[in-house]
């Protein structure tokens, strides 16, 4: 990565406003503005100054706009330009909140889409930007049936929540028909993304845990990736350490520099899968979250503990890592070695530690998710491309012990 660095302020953290130039599987680079810093907000309007901004389409996401403190520094940045506020849709995009989307940007003309919200709102303002310059219908677009060819008008992503990670990547997932497709091109990447803590400060705990244990858990799975380059363990590795020591603080008993911590760390583990992309937790989690409304980071983490103990017994017969099983064995031991601990159980058993400490259930059972049924079921609903890219692969009894927590007693 090629960072140059034009701004800090005196904060211990690293904060920073810098110009990213992000790797893309197609060997493409596409740069990204990062502006992270307390207050960081307050510069849109000189930048929409520079870019001669009249027009703005927003994609908003009506709760966050007041709870976060947004709406009192946007309100006189949006009074002298023309702003055509999109707000009608529900967490998790569906197609249609996409089409009606598109047909509203169409309508009149926009020089810019800002997304503020959580991964929902900036998903959409992705998905609308690209699909609109595109004749092909949104539905064929998002399911593969016709390609992407990207060069959307610019995007500007201000995430409220310290999780997703969505400002970073170049993916958006959409429902088609109740099945959940994840768009990947690399001009869905933002153009800009503006992470100002000040707009999480006022997240509920419970939120701040769900979202949070996000960031914890695409940190950690970028670590054994299949996909996972040096450059990405890199961000996974900081993102692991900054959420681990700060999440419970700032669940618990919040302060700037742990909102800020988060912000980073959700911001670096966004930037991690974007290179290395999701494995086996992320994978089962999808069904836990429809099924039973558990929100997704912490579906993901309840099985983050019975993934790790199930990669460490890779062998060069199950390996699905191009660079073999010592080589997985070793990104294994970094995590232990980041938690403190000397072994896998004893890995296991801090993550738990650590579930319990923001409030969200360790295991499935904790969670009264127990019965055979439940379990054989939710292990059939895995989602195999997100498998592919786990280092070992896992059979239908394999999913199952780790479902169940078997694994832990093997
Ligand atoms: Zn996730």
């Amino acid at each position: 990565m090629n960072q140059t660095t034009t701004e800090s302020n005196d904060s211990s953290l690293d904060c920073f406003l810098f110009e990213e130039f992000i790797a893309q599987p197609d060997s493409k680079n596409h740069s990204q503005q990062v502006y992270l810093f307390e207050n960081a907000l307050r510069q849109l309007d000189s930048i929409l100054k520079k870019r001669s901004v009249r027009r703005i389409f927003l994609v908003l996401d009506e709760m966050a706009w007041r709870s976060s403190g947004a709406d009192e520094i946007l309100d006189p940045v949006f009074a002298t330009r023309q702003v055509t506020r999109f707000t009608k849709f529900e967490p998790n995009p569906k197609i249609e909140d996409v089409e009606r989307g598109i047909a509203e940007f169409r309508r009149q003309e926009h020089d810019l889409i800002i997304a503020l919200g959580g991964g929902t709102a900036i998903d959409l303002a992705k998905m609308i930007g690209a699909f609109s310059c595109q004749q092909e219908p949104a539905r064929e677009l998002a399911t593969g049936a016709a390609s992407l060819r990207g060069l959307g008008p610019a995007l500007v992503a201000i995430p409220t929540t310290s999780g997703t990670g969505s400002e970073a990547t170049h993916f958006a997932v959409v429902y088609v028909d109740g099945q959940k497709y994840s768009v990947a091109e690399p001009s869905l990447l933002p153009d800009i993304a503006m992470i100002d803590p000040f707009l999480t400060w006022s997240l509920p705990p419970a939120i701040t845990s769900t979202t949070g244990l996000d960031a914890f858990c695409q940190a950690m799975e970028s670590i054994w990736a299949v996909g996972a380059t040096e450059e990405s363990i890199g961000y996974a590795t900081e993102a692991v350490v900054l959420a681990y020591k700060n999440l419970p603080q700032a669940i618990h008993d919040s302060t700037p520099e742990s909102r800020l911590a988060m912000c980073r760390a959700s911001h670096l583990a966004g930037k991690a899968i974007n290179i290395g992309k999701t494995t086996l937790p992320h994978a089962i989690s999808y069904a836990i979250t429809s099924e039973y409304g558990i929100p997704h980071g912490a579906a993901v983490a309840m099985t983050l503990s019975g993934a790790l103990a199930f990669n460490m017994g890779v062998t060069e017969k199950d390996c699905l890592h191009p660079r073999g099983s010592t080589h997985v064995k070793k990104q294994l031991k970094k995590i232990l070695d980041l938690l403190g601990v000397a072994d896998v159980q004893s890995a296991c058993l801090a993550i738990r530690e650590f579930m319990n400490r923001v409030g969200s259930p360790g295991t499935l059972e904790e969670a009264g998710i127990e019965t055979e049924e439940e379990l054989k079921h939710l292990a059939a609903c895995v989602n195999l491309e997100r498998m592919s890219n786990n280092p070992r692969t896992a059979s239908p009894e394999n999913l199952l012990e780790i479902l169940n927590g078997e694994i832990f007693r093997n």
